[in-house]
């Protein structure tokens, strides 16, 4: 697409009228409060819209406002959130509540100039609620609008690179709709999202077709270039699943690890290749003088990935003769199935306790 004033308002025009009747109706567009649309961003960050969904209706029910989030205990929110990982961000959320409430009087700030020095807001979801929710006009760059710009331009540079990132934000600065920056943000994005897909773009059904660089040339499966593909590092675990008499064992993560403050089953890696499974465990279990054991077995395998990590978890079920602990004050807590209801959990170990959906633990009560 050329630079002429007249193709860039063409694209404008074509974008928002397609927006306008073929936007999902997803909860979040419904309203115009940035603090609603500021908590659908930061679940939206590397979560699905179908994960997101359930979770966004339940949190805004139990905390309404910023003030509600800011007044709220850490545990309380680590629980609403528990499931959706990418913990950090709603620690991030919790302390930028407490710092709205502070410095603005629990008024979100409308610039992006303010929003960018928030906790856990970077130049992504300031745009976004900037522009969403206020009508500021700047623009928002995804991994969806990367894609769709670096089509429409035929970028020749490896996406990743950060001269590319901000030639895709000049870009997206230029096509920007000032008066409707809020609709013409979320139009490119749904774009991305829903018609310029990752490996096969819709161009047919495109209403940006005609405008579009890749597309003319015929060569839209060559973009975005990506030089160097990711490596995912795999990785093995054991976990063990200490119960007794209709009680399970959990660990509190400290505060000096990630995830802290959530709920899991004692973790370890699997370092050697050398040892079955159950020698593995048992010399784990070295490590737990005060867990005298009765019976253990192996239950189904779980997978977890996380950024570049591909963890493969094998859980052990230990059945122990006393629901014994270390000594006081360690991170341990014997639980029962309705006090699990209640604690965050590691996603890792809601997979563990959930594996199909269901609850697959008759050993507790
Ligand atoms: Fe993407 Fe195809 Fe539309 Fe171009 S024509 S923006 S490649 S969907």
């Amino acid at each position: 697409m050329s630079r002429h004033p007249l193709r860039h308002t063409a694209f404008r025009n074509t974008l928002l009228d397609w927006y306008v009747k073929y936007q999902r109706p997803l909860p979040w567009r419904k309203t115009k409060d940035p603090y609603a649309i500021w908590l659908s961003e930061i679940m939206l960050q590397q979560t699905t819209v179908e994960t997101v969904i359930p979770y966004y209706k339940r949190f805004l029910l139990s905390f309404p406002t910023i003030e509600s989030v800011a007044a709220s205990r850490p545990e309380r929110l680590l629980k609403a959130w528990a499931g959706l990982g990418y913990y950090r961000r709603i620690r991030n959320f919790h302390r930028a509540a407490k710092m709205v409430k502070k410095q603005y009087g629990g008024l979100i700030p409308r610039r992006y100039e303010d929003l960018i020095h928030l906790p856990g807001v970077g130049t992504y979801t300031a745009a976004a609620i900037a522009s969403i929710a206020f009508g500021e006009p700047v623009a928002v760059v995804d991994g969806n609008v990367s894609r769709v710009i670096s089509r429409l331009f035929c970028l020749k540079d490896d996406i990743s690179t950060n001269r590319s990132k901000e030639k895709v934000r000049e870009l997206a600065q230029t096509l920007l709709d000032s008066n409707k920056a809020g609709d013409f943000n979320q139009g490119l994005m749904e774009l991305g999202a829903t018609v310029c897909l990752p490996s096969r773009p819709q161009c047919p059904q495109c209403p940006v077709k005609r405008l579009c660089l890749a597309y003319a040339k015929g060569v839209t499966s060559d973009y975005p270039v990506k030089l160097k593909k990711a490596e995912y590092r795999r990785e093995e675990y054991f976990c063990l699943l200490f119960s007794s008499g209709g009680r399970i064992l959990l660990r509190q993560r400290s505060s000096s690890e990630i995830l802290s403050g959530m709920w899991e089953f004692p973790l370890f890696p699997i370092l050697t290749k050398s040892q079955s499974r159950e020698e593995a465990v048992v010399h784990e279990l070295r490590r737990y003088p005060w867990a005298i054991r009765k019976e253990a077995h192996f239950l189904p395998i779980v997978r977890h990935t996380i950024m570049n990590r591909r963890m493969t978890i094998y859980p052990c079920l230990v059945e122990l003769k006393e629901k014994n602990l270390p000594s006081k004050n360690n991170p341990y807590r014997w639980v029962s199935r309705q006090q699990l209801k209640s604690l965050p959990l590691t996603t890792v170990t809601r997979k563990v306790f959930y594996p199909r959906g269901d609850f697959t633990y008759p050993h507790l009560d």
